[in-house]
């Protein structure tokens, strides 16, 4: 993309981005970013994307199970993606709100459980687990933006099935307190690796650590098919678990000899299959990736390095800062206001700085307050536990106070020399602030 588009993208999203209401606005949080820092897989479409797609479409068949002709998209991304994760088995699904809602269900959540999730977190986190039936429960985050292992253990009682472990913005958790964690309790751990597709943790991929991870291909994610999502798995229970509940509760023959014998007998299931159009997207789109991470990783470690010895500027901290993939920095400020400020003086040296967004401070959020479930008699807030538990701002409050001080600087896939260089200019004039 020419250069000139780009500045005017970043310029737009300067001027668009209402601060006031940055906290908890849904409008703030779609508005402010408009530029191809957004979109990196978007952004990367060109020929490879066409053939897939064009190959699908002449076949007449996208429906990934059958149709005029044999569907082989959506079977091939899924083998492709499970070699790159090095996991046993993937499976493809329509979103990532899909995928969490599979992976609660393979893990046998349901009603009177409990399900800790990080406070600091993505709608999607907090829906799947209410569609499910069971509880959701907050767990403070800590300066790595990730859920903290030590309040995770304060919230954990006889109810707690999971942990969601949410891999925000690039960063991974601490997988190996969080791991230790979970087999000491007897739960299990399911990663919501949105936001980190490619990530490592000490060398293995995020998402392929715990029990069962998930994925989004929706557009704001490193890889896109407009939407779209994957879980993952070692655990052949799991996956069949999983495989059954995103398609009427079958087990189709792919995924049969995949595994090599049926397991269980049906259940209700949901229909969350992939078409092979968006297999097609993400077959193209994977062979990408450590393109577009490596362009990544390259950028935010300019600016981080360029920046971390500042005095008093306080950085996110990287449990394992060689797997992180670098969408973004992140810095914290003295308090909210000095983050507003920094803002502020950042946007006028023309940096699309901003609050974090993409993801939000979930138990304030007016109806998760409030309880408002998708039915009064709904058994997530229907329980003993369910009745008593309290959300609010007050549920986490180490989390609200890190939220707020907390500023995202962007980075590109595409950002050249000139850009990085003047987001460390920018830093350093307006950090002080
Ligand atoms: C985007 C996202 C999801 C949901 O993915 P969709 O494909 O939009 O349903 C879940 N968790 C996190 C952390 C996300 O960022």
């Amino acid at each position: 993309m020419a250069r000139k588009d780009f500045h005017f993208n970043r310029r737009a999203a300067l001027a668009g981005f209402p601060l006031a209401a940055a906290r908890l606005s849904r409008a703030a949080q779609e508005s402010s970013d408009r530029s191809p820092t957004s979109y990196p897989g978007a952004y990367s479409y060109d020929d490879q994307e066409r053939r897939e797609l064009n190959e699908a479409l002449s076949s007449r068949t996208l429906f990934r199970w059958y149709g005029p002709s044999k569907p082989v998209k959506v079977a091939a991304f899924e083998k492709a993606f499970a070699e790159y994760m090095g996991v046993k088995y993937a499976l493809a699904v329509t979103s990532g709100t899909a995928a969490l809602h599979t992976a609660l269900t393979a893990l046998g959540v349901g009603p009177g459980d409990e399900v800790i999730l990080p406070a600091w977190a993505w709608y999607a986190c907090y829906n799947a687990i209410l569609m499910t039936g069971a509880l959701p429960v907050f767990a403070e985050c800590d300066e790595s933006l990730n859920i903290d292992p030590a309040d995770v253990e304060k919230k954990i009682t006889s109810q707690t099935r999971v942990v969601m472990v949410l891999h925000l913005y690039g960063c991974g958790a601490d997988m190996d307190r969080l791991l230790l964690l979970a087999r000491r309790h007897n739960i299990r751990i399911l990663e919501d690796t949105a936001q980190s597709l490619g990530g490592q943790y000490k060398g293995r991929r995020l998402g392929s650590l715990g029990d069962i991870g998930m994925y989004s291909f929706q557009i704001s994610k490193t890889l896109t098919a407009g939407e779209g999502g994957a879980v993952v798995t070692n655990d052949p229970a799991l996956f069949e678990r999983a495989a059954r509940f995103h398609d009427l509760g079958l087990l189709r023959p792919l995924h049969k000899d995949l595994l090599g014998r049926e397991a269980m007998s049906g259940f209700v299931g949901v229909n969350y299959r992939m078409n092979e159009m968006s297999g097609a997207v993400m077959l193209a789109q994977l062979r990408k990736l450590d393109t577009i991470l490596a362009a990544f990783r390259r950028h935010a470690r300019y600016v981080r390095d360029h920046i971390q010895s500042l005095p008093g500027l306080e950085l996110r901290s990287l449990p394992d800062a060689g797997g992180e993939i670098g969408t973004a920095v992140f810095v914290f400020l003295k308090s909210k206001a000095a983050r507003d400020e920094f803002v502020k003086t950042m946007r006028a040296e023309n940096v699309a700085a901003h609050p974090p967004t993409g993801s939000l401070y979930l138990p304030a959020v007016p109806h998760i307050e409030q309880k408002t479930a998708m039915h009064p008699a709904w058994p997530s807030f229907n329980t003993p536990r369910g009745k008593s538990i309290r959300y609010g701002a007050d549920c986490c409050p180490r989390t609200v106070e890190l939220y707020d001080r907390c500023a995202t600087l962007p980075i590109g896939a595409k950002d050249t020399e000139r850009d990085l260089r003047g987001v460390v200019a920018a830093v350093k004039k307006a950090y002080r602030t």
